[in-house]
């Protein structure tokens, strides 16, 4: 025996028993999917050790029939699903099974609690359940039905004696200890809680295995039901000593599942529900995928493809460590979670299976990172999401909106990586504009090309750092006026989405807080020249404020794009932008100190007013108080927002005492 024999009793990390409470009020409606949960573990467990025994065959010790054992006691009231599979070792046990996805539960609780406080009563069950639905359900599901949960597991290769039997009812411990286990793999055994007996019922379970693990590829067995036929009588009471024989041999199985990889399945034999089951298997998602897409290809690269589409994001999907939904099959022999090879980072809230039949067995993360096969399948990959969405957006629209709102912001990542897909993935791409209304992104650049002005050549777009900021700045002002629609762009990500795209079929996309307003044949001419005008009719003015604001900014000149605000801040053409440079500050990065140009309105009282000042000190406040509201219109922040107050109140006092 080994050292760490020893019985401990360890805490679950705080978040555990919270979690679990959670799982069990949400899927109690749904209570049989434990089955399917802990099928599934099994069935992964299995197919790992299956790959490893590619490479060292004594793992699979004197068992090589992998599968996966329901079991029950009726009298004991249990039910136990065991698998012959790769096992845990004692750490990996506190690791997987001690912890729930250790990382990010913690971020997870406080989503789920700000929801909670921001749902009414009724909304409850549907706010858990979405949050169900994002988390996934696994392991934990167990305690919907059991009241006590004792597993035993060898991991393979280890020996007999390095068994390790875990037990917990889930309140916030769980005992350790390690024990003899003969045979390598995992029982899970489930203590049934009083009214959850019917689940140690032998027809309640095949119908329940009928219908969720029956695409599996690892066969699910359970014992022979013995049913004596009159056949059978007659004979039992013509010899009662075959028959105490009979019940001394070990229990045979049966497999109960077909048993068979369900992606290898033609198309046309397959039901929606099985596509359904399927991807709940792969993904432990609780929902219904949104959609998916079945390929065989033929040739020199065979290989099958089904991928996924879900409902909703998952809750780590901008975790750094989310895993990637992709499993790589060869020859429908399980080769790995994960494989972030098969499609690329822009589309990780794919899940799905691709099996390939020209792959070596023995293929490592290391060698698909340079496998022209591989490649291949990626590139196909891409295009079938790309079509399938594109079908989507054409056909069914509403659907469409459901997966932008869920996805949208990822797949505004796919220019910035795909050079080659970038038309592609713009014309999927949604907004929120001046024209639509709320904040709900779903304008096209289709559909504003549509609508673009008679004498517009380019797609204008505004970024700030929220909704509200886009909508409301200065610099729309004249686009409102002449009716240019404008996208509004306050997603994070969409920095980085236009500085990849530059133009979507032949537009170019054009910030309107950039350099000098072009705006092309949308512009008067008379305009122009009265800008040109004024700007030297009003030289003085923005000579002494250029003087008095110093090198807090690059230029003062004449706006042509203000219509009601006094004044606000471009940067030039070839800058980075302030809404970028504040991002990119946020998340601790370098970001150069562009000066800003403050553009002017001469047609505001406040310029005007500014203009005929003579007291110096009170033109530089009031140049000032222009600046610091310029920039916080934009959602920047100032300085020094002290001095902004003071100089605002010092000018408030002014306006009283001279009455108004
Ligand atoms: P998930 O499967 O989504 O990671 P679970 O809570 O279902 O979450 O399981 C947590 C981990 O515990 C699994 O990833 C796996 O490493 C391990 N595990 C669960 N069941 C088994 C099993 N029967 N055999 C081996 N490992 C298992």
């Amino acid at each position: 025996m080994t050292l760490d024999a020893h019985k401990e009793t360890l805490e679950f990390k705080a978040e555990v028993s919270q979690v679990l409470d959670l799982v069990i009020s949400s899927l109690y409606s749904n209570k049989e999917i434990f089955l399917r949960e802990l099928i599934s573990n099994a069935s992964d467990a299995a197919e790992k050790l299956r790959f490893e025994a590619l490479t060292d065959e004594q793992l699979l010790e004197d068992d090589p029939n992998l599968r996966v054992r329901i079991l029950m006691d009726k009298d004991a009231g249990t039910l136990t699903i065991s698998d012959n599979g790769i096992g845990l070792s004692r750490q990996e046990v506190v690791e997987t099974i001690g912890s729930i996805a250790s990382s990010g539960t913690r971020r997870f609780l406080e989503a789920m609690q700000g929801a909670q406080k921001e749902g009414s009563e009724e909304n409850q069950q549907a706010t858990d359940n979405a949050l169900i639905g994002k988390f996934g359900v696994g392991f934990y599901s167990a305690y919907i039905v059991a009241d006590k949960v004792t597993l035993i597991s060898r991991r393979a290769g280890l020996t007999a004696d390095h068994g390790v039997r875990w037990e917990s009812d889930g309140r916030g411990s769980y005992t350790l200890e390690t024990v003899e286990k003969p045979s390598r793999g995992t029982d899970v055994i489930l203590h049934l809680k009083e009214d959850e007996k019917e689940f140690a019922d032998s027809w309640r379970l095949r119908a329940i295995i009928g219908k969720f693990s029956d695409h599996i590829a690892m066969p699910v067995e359970m014992q022979k039901e013995t049913y004596q036929t009159e056949a059978d009588k007659a004979e039992t009471e013509g010899d009662e000593k075959q028959d105490s024989e009979k019940q001394e041999q070990p229990p045979e199985y049966e497999q109960v599942n077909r048993g068979t990889a369900m992606w290898m399945r033609a198309k046309s034999e397959l039901t929606d529900d099985e596509y359904k089951e399927f991807y709940k298997h792969i993904s432990h998602d609780f929902e219904e995928p949104l959609t998916w897409v079945h390929n065989r290809v033929e040739g020199t690269n065979e290989y099958t493809a089904l991928l996924y589409l879900p409902k909703r994001a998952p809750w780590d999907l901008w975790e750094r460590e989310q895993k990637h939904g992709i499993k790589l099959y060869v020859k429908r022999v399980f080769i790995m979670d994960e494989a972030d090879k098969l499609l690329p980072h822009w589309l990780r809230f794919v899940k799905g299976v691709v099996d390939s039949d020209d792959l070596p067995l023995n293929v490592s993360r290391e060698i698909l990172q340079h496998n022209r096969k591989i490649d291949t399948i990626r590139g196909a990959n891409i295009k079938r999401v790309l079509n399938l969405l594109e079908t989507m957006a054409k056909d069914e629209p509403e659907r469409y909106q459901e997966f932008w709102n869920q996805f949208g912001r990822v797949l505004k990542e796919g220019p910035a990586e795909d050079f080659g897909n970038r038309e592609r993935i713009g014309g999927l791409l949604r907004f929120s504009t001046t024209v639509s209304e709320g904040t709900q992104q779903n304008v096209s650049l289709d559909t504003y090309i549509e609508r673009m002005k008679e004498g517009q050549d380019k797609i204008y777009y505004i970024t700030a750092d929220s909704p509200a900021a886009a909508r409301h700045s200065p610099h729309l002002e004249v686009f409102r006026k002449k009716e240019v629609e404008v996208l509004l762009l306050s997603d994070r990500v969409d920095e980085w989405l236009v500085s990849h795209l530059h133009e979507y079929k032949g537009k170019h996309l054009q910030s309107v807080t950039k350099g000098k307003l072009d705006l092309g044949d949308l512009a008067d001419k008379e305009d122009q020249e009265k800008t040109e005008q004024a700007e030297k009719e009003h030289g003085d003015l923005l000579k002494r404020l250029k003087e008095s604001l110093g090198e807090q900014v690059a230029e003062v000149r004449v706006s042509t794009r203000l219509v009601d605000s006094p004044a606000c801040i471009v940067v030039g053409e070839h800058d980075m932008s302030a809404n970028l440079a504040r991002v990119l500050k946020a998340v601790g990065q370098d970001a150069p100190d562009t000066k800003p140009i403050l553009e002017l309105n001469l047609e505001h009282p406040l310029v005007k007013r500014l203009e005929s000042e003579s007291d110096a000190t009170k033109f530089d406040d009031l140049g000032m108080i222009l600046l610091d509201q310029a920039q916080l219109a934009e959602g920047g922040q100032l300085d020094d927002p002290a001095a902004f107050v003071g100089r605002l109140n010092k000018l408030m006092l002014n306006m009283f005492i001279s009455g108004g």
